[in-house]
């Protein structure tokens, strides 16, 4: 694989590059500095989603006739890199990255017509209605109801872990109906508007510590929520085939880029903080730990672009996306963990007065190790959302290695 990049991708990258000095500006910048996530508040959110539909960026891999990119492999590479080399914000994923190809592969015209552009644009936000309190990996015992009335499903149970559904305007929904036969063939697979009637959002607050209204994942109620069956994806009580179409593309995001920018910034925090009166840089203990983990994180980059080489636009991931899910999460869970390590007593204060947003109150340690801590809590995350690793294993055992 030839790994260089020639003049014209150079070019590309000067584009990322001036696009990121000119939209994220150091509002953001202050803003994400005190964040345990990538994302931003939602206000700010939206004007970064914004800029990237502005700039014909807000969906690169969809097919470019309802308005990917149409980037090569090396294009989403640089893109990527750059991106998260500047510590800009992460788009939200549930609409471009999630339901957008759903739409795409099975959505009817008037659908695609509908949702995509919306989706494009940032007008709707979407999150994921998949998961329940006991359909977590067995999620196809997942139980809330859409029971038919005329031309409405009338909706009843809860999801659960619903990520940013407080800011949503969509839901994308599995939802029962038909308790016949097989369970995977009694589901089918709903976009509920937000605001019907009947729809309760409640927050639950993680370890990392943030609060209502910047906490990352809640518990969704459905109270007789009368969905038009107009909103239904595809065939009644096919929803699972559509289910696990978008999985490929939720677990297939790129990983080995922030990773790398993550490594960057320990490095930075190592040449600052000191081990036996030296800098930690120089400590051979801890420069062999950062190089295994760049070793790694390496391997997955070059399998992301392997796989991204492989794929057209429009086309599936397939299993690999569930290779890259359990070993992108992995690494970038030892890469917070590092970063733990290098600010030594900084990892203890959970620094509430600083991270508050909007304090102007100073840091306890130095403002490097202020995120350090709940960033490592909020990541412990990565290795269950998606599908949890186990089941990641149990998928690449089947699909992969044919066990
Ligand atoms: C921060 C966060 C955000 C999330 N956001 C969303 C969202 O927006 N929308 C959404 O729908 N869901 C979301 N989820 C839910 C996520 O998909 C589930 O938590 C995940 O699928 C695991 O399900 P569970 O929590 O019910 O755990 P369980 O399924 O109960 O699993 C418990 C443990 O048992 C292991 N296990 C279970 N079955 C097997 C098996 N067959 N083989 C081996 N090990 C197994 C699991 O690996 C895990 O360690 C989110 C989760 C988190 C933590």
């Amino acid at each position: 694989m030839d790994l260089t990049f020639s003049p014209a991708e150079e070019a590309f990258r000067q584009e990322v590059r001036d696009f990121i000095d000119a939209k994220f500006t150091s509002d953001m910048r202050e803003t994400l500095k005190k964040s345990p996530t990538n994302y931003l508040d939602p206000d700010r959110q939206r004007v970064w989603q914004k800029a990237l539909y502005e700039k014909g960026w807000a969906a690169p891999k969809w097919p470019e006739e309802y308005g990917g990119t149409g980037w090569t492999a090396a294009e989403h590479y640089i893109y990527e890199t750059e991106i998260s080399a500047a510590g800009a914000p992460r788009p939200i994923g549930f609409g471009a990255r999630m339901v957008g190809p759903v739409i795409v592969q099975f959505g009817r015209p008037d659908q695609k017509k509908r949702f995509l552009p919306r989706i494009l644009s940032f007008d709707d936000w979407w999150c994921q209605g998949y998961s329940e309190p006991g359909s977590g990996s067995d999620l196809a015992s997942l139980s809330t109801r859409a029971v038919r009335d005329g031309d409405h499903y009338v909706v009843n149970g809860s999801k659960i872990w619903t990520t940013l559904a407080q800011h949503a305007d969509w839901i994308f929904c599995l939802v029962r109906t038909s308790t016949e036969g097989k369970r995977q063939e009694g589901i089918s697979f709903l976009l509920i508007d937000m605001k019907t009637p009947g729809i309760r959002v409640e927050p639950i607050v993680l370890i990392d510590g943030e609060e209502p209204p910047f906490h990352e994942v809640n518990q969704v109620f459905f109270d007789d929520v009368r969905v038009p069956v107009e909103n239904r994806i595809g065939e009644e009580n096919k929803g699972w085939t559509y289910a696990k179409y978008l999985l490929e593309f939720e677990r297939g995001g790129s990983y080995g880029a922030s990773i790398r920018a993550g490594i960057e910034k320990i490095r930075s925090i190592a040449q600052q903080e000191t081990a036996s009166g030296r800098p930690l840089i120089e400590d051979d203990g801890f420069r062999t730990k950062i190089a295994r983990l760049d070793m790694e994180v390496r391997a997955v980059e070059i399998s992301e672009l392997r796989i991204l080489g492989a794929l057209g636009a429009g086309e599936r991931p397939g299993a690999e996306s569930s290779v890259l899910k359990m070993r992108g999460t992995e690494l970038g869970q030892a890469m917070t963990e590092l970063a733990m390590q290098a600010i030594g007593y900084y990892a203890q204060p959970h620094d509430r007065d600083y991270l508050s947003p909007g304090s102007n109150a100073e840091p306890i340690g130095p403002e490097y190790a202020a995120t350090v801590t709940p960033r490592y809590f909020n990541y412990r995350k990565a290795s269950i959302y998606g599908g949890s690793n186990e089941i990641q294993q149990n998928i690449i055992a089947k699909l992969i290695l044919g066990l």
